[in-house]
């Protein structure tokens, strides 16, 4: 009976193993399709600087328009795209078109990249950086990179070196999720990063946990101390607003203010004489 059962059990075990390697050599398939089909488009979610009153910068967002599945959100695809290594591929055109995009835009305007910790382990990123900056024309400062944490797991000297090389021209580097995960407060003494984004997680239980409070005062204390800026994820609400500006935080994004857009979008808000953000001010 018992081997039976076990057989029985081994036999399902298997069948959803099988359909859930064919479903991601299904997505992986359609991911090369979608790289020469041009299937992939960047929403932009702006980022409020709270000194200045203005929007600072747009946060590139992938999104895949599928022919049949519709609209696939990133955290759908970007993790098959990572054991697939096509995420080197995709990363370089989220690079180029980013910063094709954004050389429209006022000066004063940068946008945000997510870099994956596969773009930054295999080699060439720095290359391809440097392809998109020169091809755009876009000066490297309105340029930032949004690398999480993960990333100091592994190949920490060679990352290191590469994220030095990338500051050295003048491209800014973000370290995005902050406080998730891995968080080993050693690295930040060893790399100056520009700015911490303070996870979302943090920022919806901000007025609701006790201690959130306490957490995110000690992530842009410490911040500050550094000489890097804070921007709070996931801002929805004005009550967190309004604690985040009391704490001294460099700039917020979140539904509160605008969802991620198309391109065309963000001109029509960039030509608003009224920016969202004086409503933040
Ligand atoms: P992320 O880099 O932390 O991006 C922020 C995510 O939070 C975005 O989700 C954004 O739409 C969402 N968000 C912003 N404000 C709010 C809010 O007020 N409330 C809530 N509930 N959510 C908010 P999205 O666009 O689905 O992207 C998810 C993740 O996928 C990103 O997290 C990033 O890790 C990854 N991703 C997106 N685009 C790229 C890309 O081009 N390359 C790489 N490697 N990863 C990307
Ligand atoms: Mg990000
Ligand atoms: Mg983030
Ligand atoms: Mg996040």
């Amino acid at each position: 009976r018992a081997k039976e059962a076990g057989r029985g059990t081994y036999a399902f075990f298997e069948e959803t193993l099988n359909e859930r390697a064919q479903a991601r050599r299904r997505v992986e398939n359609d991911l090369r399709i979608a790289i020469e089909q041009g299937q992939f488009e960047l929403h932009y979610q702006p980022l409020f600087d709270l000194d200045k009153h203005r929007i600072g910068s747009f946060e590139a967002l992938m999104r895949w328009n599928h022919p049949t599945r519709g609209q696939i959100s990133p955290t759908d695809f970007i993790p098959v795209a990572e054991d697939t290594g096509l995420i080197v591929r995709i990363g370089a055109w989220a690079l180029h078109e980013a910063c094709r995009q954004a050389k429209s835009w006022p000066e004063h305007v940068r946008v945000a990249v997510n870099v994956s910790p596969i773009q930054l382990q295999r080699p060439g990123l720095a290359e391809t950086i440097l392809q998109a900056l020169a091809s755009s024309g876009l000066e490297p400062q309105r340029l930032e990179i949004e690398i999480t944490e993960s990333v100091f797991l592994a190949g920490t000297e060679a990352t290191m070196k590469l994220l030095h090389s990338l500051r050295a021209i003048g491209v800014r580097i973000a370290l995005d999720d902050f406080g998730t995960g891995y968080s080993s407060l050693s690295y930040l003494q060893s790399f100056p990063f520009d700015k911490l984004k303070i996870d979302r997680s943090f920022i919806q239980n901000l007025l609701v946990r006790p201690g959130a409070v306490a957490v995110v005062r000690a992530i842009t204390d410490l911040a500050g101390a550094l000489g890097m800026e804070t921007t709070a994820e996931g801002v929805e609400e004005d009550s967190q607003l309004a604690e985040l500006r009391s704490q001294g935080c460099s700039s917020v994004q979140g539904f509160l203010f605008a969802r991620p857009m198309p391109a065309r979008k963000v001109a029509e808000l960039l030509a608003q004489k009224g920016e969202p953000g004086r409503k933040v001010a």
